[in-house]
């Protein structure tokens, strides 16, 4: 089974033996509820570092009060057998309080990049992932860290993050995996009922849609009504954004825009499914 460290100071004790022998360490952070997903990132550190640790902590800081933290899934002990299944030889799994003692009163806030989508839709998301990433790239001091094009806006801030503020640990995106359907994998998935799980498919058959008719040279604001229309019409209880971005700024393309990312974030009763691919 994977080691589990529940502190700063057995986590620091684990690494810098590691790092004694000469063992390059890549890093994993997660809020649980393993998948697919989360462990292509882990077989992929494993595939350029010699050792993997994965971090597991739901992070308070990164939900509204009216979001789904208590009820976000929660599952340890499952989740160490699939990394131990993996060849993960890690995971730190702190708690709130060993996270954000007393007195922390530390946030890190990204710029102009967290401000468009989800920084729209949820106000308080960005600076509760900056915190909390920085803490953990700092606590663990890997020498890279994973993080999925699933969450591809998220991505970008801690790119950003980690220049800005010279974290010497090199992130590495990792292209969304999916159900054979075409579903994105998601711990939230596990909100949907089968018929909402069909549903949902309408999210990537749309993305794809959009980025052959982006390609063929279609007007992008008429891409995207009929790409809301057809969410719409797919039972989709709200909407908050689906559209073509720039994929560096994410901001609505200009003239001097090289590359587009189609996003888009809608409601199925409780959850909350987000996807994006190229543009
Ligand atoms: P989470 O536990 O949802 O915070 O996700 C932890 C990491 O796994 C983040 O870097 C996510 O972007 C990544 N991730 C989640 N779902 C997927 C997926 N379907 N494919 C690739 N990476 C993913």
């Amino acid at each position: 089974m994977p080691q589990i460290l529940r502190n700063p100071h057995d986590l620091k004790s684990y690494i810098s033996e590691r790092i004694a022998t000469g063992k390059t360490i890549g890093f994993v952070p997660t809020m649980g509820a393993l998948h697919e997903g989360h462990l292509t990132l882990a077989r992929r550190a494993l595939s350029e570092c010699d050792e993997c640790i994965v971090s597991i902590f739901v992070n308070p800081k990164q939900f509204a009060p009216h979001e789904d933290f208590e009820k976000y899934p929660r599952a340890l002990d499952k989740d160490s057998n699939l990394l131990e299944k993996s060849g993960v030889q890690s995971i730190f799994a702190p708690s709130i309080d060993v996270m954000y003692p007393p007195g922390f009163q530390s946030t890190v806030t990204v710029g102009s990049i967290s401000k468009p989508l989800e920084g729209e839709f949820r106000p308080h998301f960005f600076a509760g992932v900056a915190t909390v990433v920085t803490r953990l790239l700092l606590l663990v001091g890997a020498h890279k860290a994973y993080f999925g094009e699933k969450d591809y806006q998220q991505l970008q801030v801690i790119k950003t993050l980690q220049r800005d503020l010279a974290i010497p640990t090199e992130i590495i995106g990792v292209p969304t995996v999916r159900e054979e359907s075409g579903l994105a994998l998601s711990s939230r998935n596990a909100y949907l009922s089968d018929i909402q799980k069909q549903q949902a498919l309408t999210i990537i058959t749309t993305l794809r849609k959009m980025e052959n008719e982006l390609k063929s040279g279609a007007e992008i604001h008429q891409i995207e009504e009929a790409a809301r229309k057809n969410l719409e019409s797919a039972g989709f209880d709200k909407i908050d954004y689906i559209t073509i971005r720039d994929a560096e700024t994410l901001l609505p393309p200009t003239i001097e825009t090289k590359k587009h990312r189609i996003l888009a974030a809608a409601w199925l009763g409780q959850a909350r499914l987000i996807d994006n691919i190229p543009g």
